[in-house]
């Protein structure tokens, strides 16, 4: 029998003597997947527990099984040190900083966008240099400082020349963004510009669309607005974001207040 073979043979045998002759798993196999029994598991699995608790036990540890370490993390922080050399795609190689995102843990509101520009790229923090100016400029007419708010991107490193970003990366990048919401838990989202809303909502729309309506994401509410870049380059829709901004914050109000 081939090496191969029999190692299979012995992970089924294996899976047999734990879990009887069901088979759990996915065929995912990757040296990025490891995980060791926790000393409770293998008690439960030894002293032969019920069928609910195997079954119960087999679950937890098919949940963990193909978790990634990072999707595991607790905190913002560790989320950071488990996430900030990543390399899986080729941005990695050409970014100069990781640029994670910036503001309360615990806030109420998050503001994505899309990637990081030059100066995040060189300073490792979101919207930062003019657009980041604008941005304050924006919170602080509707009374909220940067400090109150989440900021992140879609992409954690900047696009060489700050092209848009390529669906592939926003695929490969995205699980980060995800596990940042689900540890923050905001309860609202304004997304900058269109390839950050169509991006978080799996969407194909124009800003036209993505600005009429409120969607939601994972039960929370997401509205859209203009980048702070866009409106450099554009003054003339600075009244447009304006009123965004404004039904942003009385959603907000609103939503704090339940
Ligand atoms: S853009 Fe995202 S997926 Fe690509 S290397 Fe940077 S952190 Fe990793």
């Amino acid at each position: 029998m081939s090496d191969i073979k029999k190692q299979i043979t012995e992970a089924l045998k294996d899976q047999q003597e734990i879990f009887g002759n069901f088979l759990y798993g996915k065929l995912e196999p990757s040296k990025k997947y490891t995980y060791t029994h926790s000393k409770e598991t293998a008690e439960v699995i030894e002293t032969g527990a019920s069928w609910q608790v195997r079954e119960k036990v087999a679950k937890d540890i098919n949940d963990n099984l193909f978790l990634e370490d990072f999707q595991k993390s607790k905190s913002l922080d560790e989320l950071y040190n488990l996430t900030h050399e990543c390399q899986k795609c080729p941005l990695g190689k050409t970014r100069t900083k990781f640029v994670f995102g910036v503001g309360n843990p615990d806030a109420d509101a998050l503001l994505i966008g899309e990637a990081p520009g030059a100066d995040e790229d060189r300073l490792g923090e979101p919207f930062v240099g003019r657009a980041g100016k604008l941005l304050n400029d924006i919170l602080k007419a509707i009374n909220l400082k940067r400090e109150d708010v989440y900021i992140a991107n879609i992409l954690k490193c900047r696009p060489p020349n700050n092209r848009d970003p390529l669906p592939i990366e926003m695929e490969t990048c995205f699980p980060y963004l995800q596990k940042q919401i689900e540890l923050i838990k905001p309860k609202i989202i304004l997304c900058l510009g269109r390839v950050a809303a169509n991006a978080l909502l799996n969407k194909k729309l124009s800003l036209g669309d993505l600005r009429k309506s409120v969607f939601e994401y994972n039960g929370i509410k997401v509205l859209s607005t203009y980048h702070p870049a866009a409106l450099l380059r554009n003054p003339n829709w600075k009244r447009d974001c304006w009123e965004d901004v404004k039904k942003f914050k009385s959603l907000l109000d609103q939503l704090v207040v339940v």
